[in-house]
């Protein structure tokens, strides 16, 4: 192999996680069969494949825009609360579901925990997540206000604890921060009640997001230069990204191809990761440029 020609290769275990896959896959059948389709938010943060899905007739709105006139309402992999079924219902509008299974069992789990609270009148279910994150309005919805949300260790100090309690994280939380959350909140428990019993711990961090790290680490000490794509509004890319340049500060996060510059002299292999919102076509998109540019170079 000519030595001046650097390896390039994509890493085909990042980019959309299986959840996102299959949302876009029940959106693409159904675009073949009607148009538009309304999709509540943006079902990937990524604005080129959200471009894409446009282009196929996919029509993006708020929860406040929903009318009468949308025939089909389609539901991304985060879920919806219970109230967007009932007002979509209001609406007539035919629901496309593609609520991510995992997610779906969290909902799941939630309930269930609420409703035995609300049953014995006493119990709280804490959930760990992001404010406002599309998942967490979902899963709060599905308490009838029996629930808290946690996004600090800080705000552990505010929590009854004189009562049984229930502890779930959002599918994309970070594992070691719930972990100190979990064990913060056990131990305030066992110091204001002198009872071990009181807490549960649901291990609900979805696996295919808590080994994208760890891989993401050995990918990028494998290469001289790492291009990350993701879009601008990804919280997993900005978390993906972050944890590639901490073993590899030759990262360059990327939104497209056009924005790809010469940062490879000198380098020998380059590697092209993304995000959970990453679509691969764009990575191949990306590979052909750095192609390019590095033919350019020689
Ligand atoms: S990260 Fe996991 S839980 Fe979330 S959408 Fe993807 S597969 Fe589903």
């Amino acid at each position: 192999m000519n030595p001046a020609i650097p390896e390039i290769e994509i890493d085909r275990s990042s980019g959309f996680c299986s959840g996102v896959e299959r949302a876009i896959k029940i959106a693409e059948d159904k675009l073949l069969q009607e148009e538009p389709i309304y999709c509540l938010g943006n079902l990937v943060h990524n604005e080129e494949e959200l471009e894409r899905l446009s282009s196929l007739g996919m029509r993006f709105i708020r929860h406040d825009e929903i009318n009468g006139e949308m025939k089909t309402v389609f539901i991304r992999a985060h879920g919806e609360p219970p109230e967007t079924y009932s007002i979509l219902r209001n609406n007539n509008a035919s629901v496309i579901d593609a609520t991510c299974p995992v997610v779906l069992r969290l909902q799941h789990k939630v309930k269930e925990s609420s409703r035995q609270f609300r049953e014995t009148g006493s119990g709280l279910v804490i959930i760990y997540g992001k404010p406002g994150h599309p998942e967490i309005t979902g899963l709060l919805g599905q308490t009838e206000g029996n629930a808290i949300l946690i996004s600090k260790l800080e705000e552990t100090g505010s929590i009854d604890y004189n009562q049984p309690l229930h502890l779930y994280a959002q599918t994309t939380a970070g594992e070691e921060e719930y972990a100190s959350l979990c064990r913060r909140i056990s131990e305030n428990s066992l110091q204001l009640t002198g009872r071990n019993d009181l807490v549960t711990v649901h291990n609900t961090i979805c696996r295919q997001m808590s080994q994208r790290a760890p891989r993401m680490r050995a990918f990028a000490q494998k290469h001289d230069v790492i291009i990350f794509v993701t879009g601008s509004e990804s919280s997993n890319g900005r978390y993906l990204s972050g944890v590639a340049r901490e073993v590899n500060p030759e990262t360059h996060v990327v939104g497209s191809p056009s924005d790809v510059e010469n940062w490879f002299a000198g380098a020998r292999s380059i590697g092209i990761t993304g995000a959970t919102s990453t679509p691969l076509w764009l990575m191949d998109e990306v590979a052909g440029r750095i192609k390019a540019i590095v033919e350019n170079n020689l």
